[in-house]
């Protein structure tokens, strides 16, 4: 494949797309790709020309899937949004991309992007299934007033397809450009990596509005000609019964959906799974261990970015070695650990990790600085992590640079910190920052949530960790807390939690 609008056969009578409910709805391949080429034809009816931005304000839905699809077909930039955010959330993506119409689900009225989108004259439509159709209802035609009658386009290698932000992690969101030749390399990175084949099925769990739940959970599989159970959120308790009732066999998610999975009822009969994907953020060695256990499948660690188009690297499956603390290896894509100079270093010592690869991003929108920045002369891309190779070339991620702790010049992991701490038994969550100190500059703190019913000191917690860590690596500062602050992907953001706690001080 080259382009988004010839990743599967149009002609082909298995099963795409399955929205678990009652009754279920059923897509084959043949009729996806129709229902995308009516929505592609509405699109250009409304005056969407080539590169400018469709907004996706969704939920995970068929519709968003016809017209995500859709738009790219018609050399459109898809931008998906997560549907909960406000207004000024909003307005900030729909001003950064110029966005020429802003899609809705039905009965928005004038919610909070239908409020944006009127602000920065996007066109409005409601976007939903009726049953037979996915109906466009233009609302309001914005700037495209008058547009119409546009022709119905194909797709370059070249184009952009898709901008997404940044998580937004180590500072302000940045938007990422992607073009349908990027996508196609992830998605044959994936489709390589875990061998997917027409017969496997997965649950997209993760949201379509970031290159996780797209990338690996939507897209690669389609290449694949398998099936993709689509319900409109993740839900544990609905989980099981779908994957079982619409026969999965594997899913990719963060860790938090993991371990969301692992404290909730397990599903009886346990159904066989081809393997289980972890991504986004780290996965302790603990919990990898006890998914491998409970659901009797080979866990996965990947590592991935916006930047890349989602995937980096991956453990490989079996029977090639998987190994847990490590994100496995370079997949289709090289990976180097450079210097500041941009120099490999030795196996085994600790620098920047870098990626070259048709899968990456040619730049970020508006920000020649971070371009300036992001690549070596020899196009490498930086990706602000730290991490090593071990013997084998599997990456071992230590932390991002910005949020390494720097303690008076010693830079000390957060990840090997948290590790550690989700050793202890009574530990359920924890979450290792920098806090500012007069003597060190900085000092480490962790946040910890205890597992219900479990009580522990912070001396107490300190000494069990003085057995385990060098002592410049103990935390100064224990916090104990309920909950930890996540992004909408499920996300631990350092910076959040570092702010939640500080809280706790004043
Ligand atoms: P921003 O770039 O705006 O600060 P972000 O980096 O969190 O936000 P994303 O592109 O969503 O935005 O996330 C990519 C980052 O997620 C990686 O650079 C890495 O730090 C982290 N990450 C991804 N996979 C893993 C993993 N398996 N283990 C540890 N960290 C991971
Ligand atoms: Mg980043």
């Amino acid at each position: 494949m080259a382009t988004l609008s010839n990743a599967f056969s149009a002609s082909s009578d298995s099963t795409a797309i399955i929205v678990p409910g009652s009754p279920a709805l059923t897509v084959s391949y043949k009729r996806l790709s129709a229902d995308i080429y009516a929505f592609q034809q509405k699109l250009a009816r409304l005056g969407v020309a080539p590169a400018s931005a469709v907004s996706i304000a969704l939920p995970n839905s068929y519709p968003f899937i016809v017209a995500f699809l859709a738009a790219s077909w018609q050399r459109a930039i898809a931008a998906p949004l997560n549907p909960a955010y406000k207004q000024s959330e909003f307005e900030f993506y729909i001003d950064d991309l110029k966005s020429a119409v802003v899609l809705v689900p039905r009965g928005q009225g004038d919610g909070p992007a239908v409020k944006a989108a009127k602000k920065y004259k996007a066109a409005v439509a409601e976007c939903y299934w009726d049953g037979q159709e996915v109906v466009l209802d233009v609302k309001d035609e914005g700037k495209l007033k008058g547009n119409g009658n546009k022709m119905v386009e194909t797709a370059q290698p070249g184009d952009v397809a898709l901008v997404l932000h940044t998580s937004g992690t180590t500072g302000r969101p940045k938007a990422v450009p992607l073009s349908h030749k990027n996508l196609a390399r992830t998605m044959n990175n994936i489709v390589r990596t875990y061998q997917l084949t027409p017969q496997d099925r997965t649950m997209l769990v993760m949201p379509l509005f970031h290159v996780h739940g797209l990338l690996a959970g939507f897209l690669a599989p389609l290449l694949s000609g398998g099936s993709v159970i689509v319900p409109p959120k993740f839900s544990a308790s609905e989980f099981w019964r779908d994957f079982n009732e619409h026969k999965a066999n594997w899913y990719t998610a963060v860790p938090t959906i993991h371990q969301i999975l692992l404290k909730s009822p397990l599903p009886s009969p346990m159904p066989k799974i081809r393997f289980i994907r972890s991504c986004s953020s780290p996965l302790s060695p603990k919990v990898f261990h006890e998914l491998e256990k409970t659901f009797e499948a080979p866990v996965l660690e990947a590592y991935a970015m916006t930047e890349a188009a989602h995937q980096m690297t991956s453990n490989p499956l079996p029977p090639a070695q998987r190994k847990p603390g490590s994100v496995g290896l370079g997949q289709g894509v090289e990976v180097k650990i450079l210097d500041q100079d941009g120099k490999e270093v030795a196996q085994g010592k600790e620098a920047e990790i870098c990626i070259r690869g048709e899968n990456v991003t040619a730049g970020y929108l508006n920000n020649p600085e971070a371009n300036k920045s992001s690549f070596t002369a020899e196009g490498f891309f930086r990706t602000g992590d730290q991490g090593k190779k071990d013997e084998d070339g599997y990456v071992i991620i230590t932390g991002r640079i910005k949020e390494l702790i720097n303690k008076g010049g010693e830079k000390i992991s957060p990840i090997e910190l948290d590790n550690t701490l989700m050793q202890n038994p009574k530990v359920s969550e924890a979450v290792s920052f920098a806090i500012p100190d007069d003597m060190y500059g900085q000092e480490v703190a962790v946040a910890v949530v205890l597992k219900e019913g479990q009580k522990l000191g912070s001396e107490e917690l300190k000494s069990w960790m003085a057995e385990r860590v060098a002592k410049f690596k103990l935390p100064k500062k224990v916090y104990f807390t309920n909950v930890m602050p996540k992004t909408a992907t499920g996300k631990i953001q350092r910076r959040m939690v570092a702010e939640a706690m500080s809280k706790q001080d004043s």
